[in-house]
């Protein structure tokens, strides 16, 4: 059985996109993983899995044209769907068609991430949230984060999606992290999967457009990832 995860949060730049392909990576190791960008209007998965060039891409597949199948790529361990950049391509996008993008993938994989946009105003934005079985919650450990972390979760609750945990990002040394998380955990349903740390071996592997678990499989925020996969639990 595959389970379907949408990696999601209140704000944009919390870490979603470089959790997503982390996370992947990491769960790659146990699991047939597909990631799939489905922040299908600021698409940018494909700069952090070595897929800029990419020629078929979401986009197409939800305007009808092409196949699923062309829009897959066998990257570090996981198969990648990558969304194009371009205006023109989400304007042509019909975000309907994600339901049926995913239940294709899930014949041939045992986890599917689904790389979410932010906020709750759009259906685009939505979609990720109401189509999957849980959601991780991508924080970073601040009051506005987390109260934003708690409507997401509220919302993915009135559409029957669950909460696989909590993921708190870019933390810093100076941040009471275990406290943070313990206060946190009480409000949300799921418990914290991991805290990554801050680090500029993230920002280098965006730079480098690859995933930082293969720009850097040995540094702390790696490390986290790979107890925050263990931590998931995965239904599969
Ligand atoms: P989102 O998808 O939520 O908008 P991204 O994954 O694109 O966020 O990350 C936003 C920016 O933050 C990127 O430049 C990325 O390299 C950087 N970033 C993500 N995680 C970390 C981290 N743990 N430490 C430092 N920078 C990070
Ligand atoms: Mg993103």
């Amino acid at each position: 059985m595959v389970e379907v995860f949408a990696v999601a949060s209140g704000k944009g730049g919390t870490g979603k996109t470089t959790s997503t392909v982390a996370l992947g990576m990491a769960l790659a190791d146990r699991y047939d993983v597909t990631v799939v960008d489905a922040d299908t209007g600021m698409a940018n998965l494909l700069f952090h899995a070595g897929l800029s060039e990419a020629e078929t891409t979401l986009h197409d597949v939800l305007a009808d044209d092409a196949a699923i199948d062309e829009a897959t790529y066998e990257r570090f361990g996981m198969t990648v769907v990558p969304c194009g950049t371009s205006l023109d391509g989400f304007r042509d996008a019909d975000p309907a068609r994600l339901r049926e993008v995913v239940a294709t993938l899930a014949a041939d994989t045992d986890v599917i991430l689904l790389d979410s946009p932010p906020a709750l105003d759009s259906r685009t934005a939505v979609l990720p949230i109401v189509m999957a079985d849980r959601i991780v919650v991508v924080l970073q450990p601040t009051i506005p984060a987390i109260s934003d972390g708690l409507k997401v979760q509220e919302y993915a609750t009135s559409y029957g999606t669950g909460v696989a945990g909590i993921l708190f990002n870019k933390v810093r040394e100076d941040e009471r992290i275990d406290d943070v998380a313990e206060k946190t955990e009480r409000y949300f349903d799921g418990p914290t999967l991991a805290a990554i740390p801050e680090s500029e071996r993230a920002r280098e592997a965006r730079r480098a457009g690859r995933p930082l678990l293969a720009h850097a499989a040995d540094c702390d925020a790696a490390a986290a990832y790979r107890r925050a996969a263990d931590a998931l639990s995965v239904d599969s």
